[in-house]
């Protein structure tokens, strides 16, 4: 696996203003990652702890509040939308909700053909509609159902339009923001196929947002855990799988349903504790509130992402050796 940087994210922030007294929500907090070419980085944790809102920072959707994104040496956090106009095509997203994401109103055709005549990449109508084809073709749509519209197509294929419009513009980067969490189980290791398919095809770089592990575990290289907008652990998927160092990382590994039924009976880890608010965090680590190991120096200081063995690690008590 390349371990060339695609886009790399330094000390992003992002917060919102809620309320009457517009206090302030730390969806992202003190973020920095690097995406690297060609690989599935997986971005894992509970619902709410932003990873929505971080993928849509990175590739511009939402304005970072602080922070920097670089791609091509360029800084695109600090761009505005205009100047971020001949990058927007590099990065597209592809979106929870299929019934959602799709405009009703709209043919297929019309649907995957609006990014190509946004950017009148084929010139004339016939040669988007023979563009469109080609798409439809790659991700397993029948070319003869180019004049349907969504709610003629099951979830499974809706999704397929989605990633057919997605990847229209030739993009490098492709926020899959829970791709198949909205789909059928049976129908969810066809679309993460054709994802995997076309990763390969078209020489795409992943940002895999989920949480259902079994799902990251088959597409991902890496894996990004994060809690309360923070990231705990960056590791390869396979060393975190086997042995996570955060306590939240094993907090969640931990949940896995086990086919193994020797295993099955083990005890499991409880974490219990308040989850802190986002609109008030913790002065050290976020998540010392539900950390069985914390002590009054995590209460106090807000551990750094740093290295241990090739890996990243946010916690001033890794569970490293045999003393936990
Ligand atoms: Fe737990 Fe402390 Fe590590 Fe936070 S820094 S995860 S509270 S041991």
């Amino acid at each position: 696996m390349s371990r060339e940087i695609l886009l790399r994210a330094e000390h992003l922030y992002k917060t919102y203003k809620t309320g009457k007294k517009g206090r302030e929500v730390h969806a992202v907090s003190d973020v920095s990652l690097e995406i690297h070419k060609g690989e599935t980085l997986a971005l894992v944790g509970e619902s709410g702890c932003g990873k929505s809102t971080l993928g849509r920072t990175l590739i511009h959707m939402l304005p970072a509040t602080a922070g920097s994104v670089i791609y091509k040496d360029m800084d695109i956090a600090a761009m505005s939308d205009k100047q971020f106009k001949p990058y927007r095509s590099k990065m597209q997203m592809i979106f929870q909700d299929p019934y959602a994401s799709l405009d009703p109103r709209m043919t297929v055709r019309d649907i995957i053909a609006e990014p190509l005549e946004t950017y009148k990449l084929c010139g004339s109508r016939e040669k988007t509609t023979e563009a469109v084809l080609r798409l439809m073709e790659a991700v397993g749509i029948p070319g003869e159902f180019l004049n349907r519209y969504p709610h003629q197509f099951s979830g499974g294929q809706r999704q397929r339009i989605g990633i057919a419009r997605a990847i229209a513009l030739r993009p490098e980067l492709i926020i899959c923001d829970e791709p198949v969490s909205a789909l059928d189980v049976s129908v969810q290791s066809q679309v993460l196929n054709l994802l995997k398919d076309i990763q390969k095809d078209y020489d795409l770089t992943y940002l895999f947002i989920g949480h259902d592990l079994s799902v990251v575990n088959f597409m991902a290289d890496r894996v990004c855990v994060m809690f309360l907008g923070c990231i705990c652990e960056v590791a390869d998927k396979d060393e975190l799988y086997a042995k996570p160092l955060h306590p939240y990382s094993e907090f969640l590994l931990d949940a896995i349903p086990i086919a193994d039924p020797h295993r099955r009976n083990r005890k499991r880890k409880v974490i219990s504790g308040e989850i802190p608010s986002p609109m008030d965090l913790p002065k050290g680590c976020c998540f010392c509130t539900r950390c069985p190991y914390a002590t009054e120096e995590c209460r106090s200081i807000r551990p750094e992402l740093r290295d241990i063995g090739g890996r990243k690690v946010a916690c001033h008590h890794p569970l490293e050796g045999e003393n936990r």
